[in-house]
């Protein structure tokens, strides 16, 4: 049955997907929205999107994620608190020369994904050689070494903590509430009366009941929802910056959004701090707990255990560097740090209701590393499960049980390399500091 519109629901998360559903719900006529963060403010640096910016695009080798995607681009362009945020700079996506077969296949399968599609075909333009690619980013004066790939005029990028924090001030301002802390905000466990959620417990002590409670933690997800770890689990990748200055940054004003999917991607630098970020390719790493198996991010960022990047990542993204702008590939890489993401064996989202709770939780989780770009139309399909009461798509329904046989990091077709667990990471980090003093 579906519930009335001042039933009180709770969302607990404040990242993008939390904060879209309340978006969503206020427009859907809901009128008792309250949302928790343990962060204090909004963006919160728990979100997967607490940096500068992600990569807006529609191309996918699965078509059912190619039309989301550009609804989600429309409503980049329409929804008055996500249209400051969203930047068409463009997306070149290439291999090096050395590219391996898995990344050449993807590049293919995700061009032919868009490339006789009516929205896309007069924006895309199939790119091979130097010149080619100088012609939409002149600016590069590094070798470029045998890149084959594409331009595709329809994506860019959005400027992700400029986004939560628009939303979350457009959502305030319609009247949804927010509890947020370390304290009032963090949310530690769920209660129930036999089979149903009642409500949930902060770390204050304090016992908050909930007719619905929505739990869109993130990677953080099987913190209050133990089950939900076996099939969506929290991985990091790597996020690095160069520091450029004024000319430097006003020099790469307006580059494509840039994939180079044998080694990493980057964006335009941001206007205001001058940064100028990277992200290396890579299947990521995981955070198992010894006893449970179950991965989950480390519980606090500061001290921080996760606040530098692998050896290896910096190999890739300093080879990047000197492939385009090999006058930035020797600077140091400042605000390092591994960021979390909840990740699924097949890459797809958990938009459903706990199996087994009378439809008192819902579960928001598997963004598998793609969700930001859905931040503008994501909790619309949260308002249409809750009308319907059942989640219909197979493909985004809760798992029972443990899916993916163990880590499927490398399956994953658009990820390339060898994965690891942060405690290896950690352990080489300070071989080669103590080998360095
Ligand atoms: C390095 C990196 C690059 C990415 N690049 C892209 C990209 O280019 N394009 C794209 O579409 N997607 C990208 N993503 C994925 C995107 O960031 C995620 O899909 C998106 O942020 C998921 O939103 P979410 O709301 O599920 O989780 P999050 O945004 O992570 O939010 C989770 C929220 O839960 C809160 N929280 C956690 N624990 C508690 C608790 N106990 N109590 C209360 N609150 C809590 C956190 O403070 C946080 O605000 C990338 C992710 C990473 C890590």
């Amino acid at each position: 049955m579906p519930i009335s519109k001042d039933t009180p629901i709770s969302i607990l998360g404040s990242g993008a997907w939390g904060l879209s559903t309340a978006i969503h719900l206020l427009a859907a006529g809901h009128t008792n929205l309250t949302v928790y963060d343990r962060s204090p403010e909004i963006p919160s640096p728990y979100s997967a999107a607490y940096d500068l910016n992600k990569i807006v695009r529609a191309e996918y080798e699965d078509p059912f994620y190619t039309r989301l995607a550009l609804q989600a681009i429309h409503a980049w362009k329409t929804h008055p608190a996500f249209t400051p945020h969203y930047h068409q700079t463009g997306y070149v996506v290439a291999c090096t020369g050395r590219a391996p077969p898995k990344a050449v296949e993807h590049l293919e399968k995700a061009l032919a994904s868009i490339e006789q599609d009516p929205a896309f075909k007069a924006g895309i333009r199939r790119l091979e050689g130097r010149e080619a690619f100088r012609d939409y980013t002149w600016q590069y004066t590094g070798p470029l070494s045998q890149w084959k790939g594409y331009y595709n005029r329809l994506a860019g990028y959005a400027h992700s903590s400029d986004s939560l924090r628009s939303a979350w001030e457009f959502a305030a301002r319609r009247g949804v509430k927010f509890v947020l802390g370390e304290e009032a905000g963090r949310v530690t466990k769920l209660v129930y009366s036999g089979k149903k959620c009642t409500g949930f417990v902060t770390a204050d002590g304090q016992t908050h009941s909930s007719a619905l409670t929505i739990v869109a933690l993130g990677a953080h997800g099987a913190s209050l929802l133990p089950s939900l770890g076996k099939f969506s689990v929290a991985r990091s990748w790597s996020v690095a910056h160069v520091q450029l200055t004024e000319e430097e940054c006003n020099l790469l004003r307006g580059i494509p959004t840039t994939n180079v999917r044998d080694l990493g991607f980057f964006f335009e630098p941001d206007p205001k701090t001058r940064l100028f970020k990277l992200c290396p390719l890579g299947i990521g790493y995981t955070n198992p707990d010894a006893k449970t198996g179950i991965s989950l991010p480390p519980p606090d960022r500061l001290p921080p255990p996760q606040d530098f990047i692998p050896y290896e990542d910096e190999k890739k993204l300093r080879q990047l560097l000197r492939e385009t702008f090999p006058w930035m590939a020797s600077r140091p890489f400042v605000d390092q740090k591994l960021c979390w993401f909840a990740d699924t064996a097949d890459s797809e989202y958990c938009i459903d209701y706990v199996p087994g709770t009378e439809n008192s939780v819902i579960c928001l989780s598997g963004d598998s590393g793609h969700g930001f770009k859905m931040m503008p139309v994501f909790g619309e399909w949260v308002v249409e499960l809750i009308q319907r009461g059942k989640q219909p798509l197979e493909r985004w329904q809760w798992r029972e049980g443990s899916v993916g046989g163990g880590d499927w990091g490398e399956k994953v077709s658009w990820r390339i390399g060898k994965g690891a667990e942060l405690g290896e990471l950690i352990r080489a980090k300070e071989r080669v500091v103590r080998a360095r003093l």
